[in-house]
């Protein structure tokens, strides 16, 4: 056996895929460099550190079930200037999850509350915490099912567990009494233990009617709110803007001459029709 051979079985048995990926690379690289003994080491060495990490930070996002992934880059905060970017810039030191305080997103439908509430987690989980991501139906039908079966307890676990917990879209259906009864539960147990990130489009002075009774309604955003930070956004839809900027485009062309092939196929009523159904 060569060492190259030798050394490829090692990394195989050791399970180091990364370096056994890359090993020719390697060589060579260090060939025509000719790096230093802890320098090579080192290189080596940080090619499986770096793909482990990558593989870790990819399934704790799987694990953090987000419906889209984007990031705070991908936000136009001057389309939304009630947004205060200082508070943001706070948000993403990420010292509200070390604290266990909540980010509650308040607003009007499409002007970036899930994006953001998704962006935080992503940074959280790129931090190297766990974040777990839930509309409000689908976390109270899940919680309620698991009453109704006696195993309350256990399927709650799933909710605490992670250091950052999304519950999106509070208040778009009213909940019942059990369902305002079990979000009640879930906002004591994680209070001040770990955070929850909460998006809806009602004001606190609405919640009332969401919970059906404006007594666990207090209770709840009594807990919520002790520490958390609340980001009101007020303005337009952003979908109503791409769709407005879609829909504008007819109609700019009927006063301009025929637009050149390579633009006409991007403004081609397919497209637009495609993005339409898309939003
Ligand atoms: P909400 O949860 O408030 O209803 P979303 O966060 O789902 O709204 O936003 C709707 C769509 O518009 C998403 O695709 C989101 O990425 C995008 N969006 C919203 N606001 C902005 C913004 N200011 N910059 C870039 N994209 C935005
Ligand atoms: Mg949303």
């Amino acid at each position: 056996m060569t060492p190259i051979e030798r050394v490829r079985n090692a990394l195989t048995s050791l399970g180091l895929k990364a370096i056994d990926a890359r090993l020719e690379g390697l060589l060579e690289q260090a060939a025509k460099t000719e790096p230093s003994y802890g320098d090579f080491l080192d290189e080596v060495l940080a090619c499986e550190v770096d793909a482990r990490r990558s593989r870790y930070l990819r399934a704790r996002l799987q694990l953090a079930h987000l419906p889209f992934v984007k990031t705070f880059e991908q936000f136009e905060f001057a389309f939304q200037p009630s947004i205060d970017e200082r508070q943001i810039r706070e948000l993403r030191t990420l010292r509200f999850v070390h604290e266990a305080s909540n980010v509650i997103l308040l607003g009007p439908p499409g002007v970036g509350k899930t994006h953001l509430s998704v962006a935080l987690a992503e940074a959280a989980i790129q931090a190297g915490f766990g974040a777990y991501f839930i509309t409000t139906h689908d976390l109270v039908t899940d919680l309620g099912r698991a009453y109704r079966e006696g195993r309350l307890d256990r399927r709650m676990r799933i909710y605490l567990a992670p250091k950052i917990l999304v519950i999106d879209e509070m208040g778009y259906l009213p909940l019942d009494e059990l369902g305002a009864t079990i979000f009640f539960q879930l906002v004591s147990a994680r209070y001040e233990r770990a955070s929850i990130i909460l998006t809806s489009n009602k004001s606190y002075g609405d919640w009332g009617s969401i919970f059906g009774d404006p007594i666990i309604a207090t209770a709840i955003l009594d807990r919520l709110l002790h520490h958390s930070t609340t980001i009101n956004i007020r303005g337009e839809s952003y979908r109503l803007k791409d769709r407005r900027r879609a829909g504008l485009l007819p109609r700019a062309e009927d006063q301009q001459p025929p637009p050149l092939p390579a633009a006409s196929a991007a403004d081609a009523p397919s497209s637009r029709g495609k993005r339409g159904t898309s939003l």
